[in-house]
């Protein structure tokens, strides 16, 4: 596998550069050309002339392109408007196939099940590289669509956008079909000697507390934890919603958790009514954290996702990365990121404003992310490269930002885990460590209300010591105190053990169990074990204790306190007709 590029600068010398391949072409064997036009410049008229060259110099060549909202060249930023990036596959075994789809011919669902049906007849395709044009498209149904193809297929590529990012002349083309202002090309490629490693490296990291998307709609967030989403924006980190917002808030997108990764969405706007318009599509009920963004943090997670792609010995590596980058970056400093993948293979791809990365069986759609695919025909070759960043960035100097979040992460944490404490001693009882009345109250109404839209056995088990005054009497007020807490660990273990079981103290000497999705003779099973494991209990003073329990099974639309007026009743009968037994309602 090789890789020519170079900037369009005339029609001469885009002529004189495809003859020099054609040249080279002609004294080796080379199996397949792919040439791969990215484009700032927007006027047709310009590709149809290069098409027309390349049909006349490289008849076997296939062509792919889209315009670009900038590109990248010899892993930097590219001056030329038009880069043309060719690669040369050497291996007979290497297959590359372009199919091409329209958006008025085929919604974006449809188009991934026919790329899918494609796939499947075609057992040679291990990666699809994909170029869309995705202005004000929502992605999700294609990603959800895409995810269906075999696991095996790696998938990337990005949207087609402008430098105008709004602007609807953004377009793909191919030797497929040609030019589309509206549509989608996907180049697969496979065979035995072709291996891809994929990666997306973002570099912001989460900052602070979490917050729940509690309204979403598509790139709408309406609302973070029941609040105007623009609130933590303005509350946490004071970015006012004025002509900076996008850059202001580019340094603190979002991360949330889709398909079990996380995935940064930038807000670029702000509603009247706080919500926040998002590079895309947002889901609800999803955890969210602010996320921070500095130059040193960025560069460190570039080179641990550098020394990864290092290893696998690429000879060529697409980039996708997002335009928000460039801005976050600026002009000049954004080759800072990109360029150290020149040091191990030639480097090439284009700035967009989604780029799409398959991370196990999803495709997910990242923005603000570079995603990368390095790619190699054979084995690894017997000198690795190394993978070269400049030196001042590792010289164990740590950022400030960096460090300050630090800080907030570990005080952040310190204050989760107090409030944690804090959850569990206002639902727990101080000397038995079960559940406190209220507690259990709250969760036998819950499972009463789930009972009334699913049909579920709930039963209630109370339990009474038997005689427990003589204990405080005769052995005094400490041993009577053991003996509850002795009860106790057998009915803390009982619901530790089992799943569903919830235990709590009623008060004084009683408990109340809460069994849901038992049948009741499986719960009067364990019920008689408690019985028996209580009274064969000894303790220090006290003679041995016995222990009265009554079970009740919740009626169809019984009430939560008609249900314990019914098992205190079973309890009674109990212990007036002579105690240390079940009695079942
Ligand atoms: P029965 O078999 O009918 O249940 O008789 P009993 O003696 O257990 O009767 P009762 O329920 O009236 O007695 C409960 C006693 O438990 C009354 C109260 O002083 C005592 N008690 C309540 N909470 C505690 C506690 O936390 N520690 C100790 N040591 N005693 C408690
Ligand atoms: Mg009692
Ligand atoms: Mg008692």
């Amino acid at each position: 596998m090789k890789q020519f590029q170079f900037g369009y600068k005339t029609y001469e010398q885009f002529w004189n550069e495809l003859t020099k391949i054609r040249q080279w072409q002609n004294a080796r064997i080379v199996s397949k050309i792919v040439l791969q036009v990215y484009s700032v410049e927007l006027e047709s008229s310009i590709f149809q002339k290069m098409f027309a060259a390349i049909d006349e110099i490289l008849p076997d060549a296939i062509y792919l392109g889209c315009s670009t909202n900038g590109n990248i060249i010899d892993g930097k930023i590219a001056k030329s408007d038009i880069i043309i990036v060719c690669t040369i596959f050497e291996y007979p075994s290497t297959h590359v196939q372009i199919l091409q789809y329209d958006f008025k011919d085929f919604d974006s669902a449809e188009m991934a099940n026919q790329l899918n049906a494609v796939v499947s007849h075609n057992p040679w395709v291990t990666a699809i590289e994909f170029l869309v044009t995705i202005r004000g498209k929502s992605m999700t149904t294609f990603c959800d669509r895409m995810s269906n193809i075999r696991e095996d297929v790696v998938l990337f590529g990005g949207g087609a956008f402008a430098p105008d990012l709004s602007s609807s002349k953004a377009c793909v083309y191919s030797n497929e079909h040609g030019y589309s202002n509206d549509g989608a090309i996907f180049m697969l490629l496979g065979g035995e000697d072709f291996h891809i490693e994929t990666l997306y490296i973002a570099g912001w990291k989460p900052l602070g507390r979490v917050f729940r998307v509690t309204a979403a709609d598509g790139c709408i967030l309406k609302e973070l934890d029941y609040k105007p989403a623009y609130d933590a924006y303005y509350k946490y980190l004071s970015i006012k919603n004025d002509e900076n917002f996008f850059y202001n808030t580019l340094e603190f997108p979002f991360l949330y958790q889709h398909n079990g990764i996380d995935l940064l969405r930038a807000p670029v706007a702000s509603n009247a009514d706080g919500s926040l318009v998002m590079t895309s599509d947002m889901d609800e009920d999803v955890n969210a954290r602010i996320a921070y963004g500095d130059p040193w943090t960025i560069l460190e997670s570039v080179h641990q996702g550098g020394e990864r792609i290092r290893a696998f010995q690429p000879e060529i590596i697409h980039i996708y990365s997002c335009a928000a980058r460039k801005t976050f970056w600026g002009t000049d400093e954004v080759s800072k990121e990109t360029l150290p993948f020149q040091t191990i293979a030639p480097t090439s791809g284009f700035f967009t404003s989604g780029e799409f990365l398959r991370t196990g069986k999803y495709l997910n759609q990242h923005n603000v992310t570079l995603v990368i695919a390095a790619m190699r025909e054979g084995k690894k070759s017997c000198k690795p490269k190394t993978f070269e960043m400049q030196k001042e960035v590792f010289s164990g100097k740590v950022s400030m930002i960096n460090r300050l979040a630090t800080f907030i992460e570990a005080a952040t944490e310190e204050l989760e885990e107090a409030n944690r404490k804090l959850a569990l001693s206002v639902i727990t009882d101080g000397m038995t460590q079960l559940l406190n009345r209220s507690e259990i109250t709250r969760l036998i109404r819950c499972a009463v209300k789930q009972k009334s839209k699913k049909e579920i056995n709930l039963c209630l088990v109370m339990l009474d010591i038997d005689d427990f005054k003589r204990v405080n009497d005769t052995c005094g007020h400490k041993e009577g105190d053991n003996v509850i807490i002795a009860l106790s660990d057998i009915l803390r273990e009982t619901a530790k053990t089992q799943e569903n079981i919830s235990a709590g103290r009623w008060g004084g000497e009683e408990f109340m169990l809460l069994f849901q999705d038992y049948p009741t003779d499986d719960v009067q099973a364990i019920a008689e074990c408690i019985r028996r494991e209580f009274s064969e209990t000894a303790f220090e003073k006290s003679e041995p204790k016995t222990v009265s329990i009554g079970i009740v099974t919740i009626q169809n639309a019984e009430t939560p306190d008609a249900a314990c007026i019914r098992v205190d009743n079973a309890l009674y009968e109990a212990k007036k007709s002579g105690k240390n037994k079940i009695v079942v309602l």
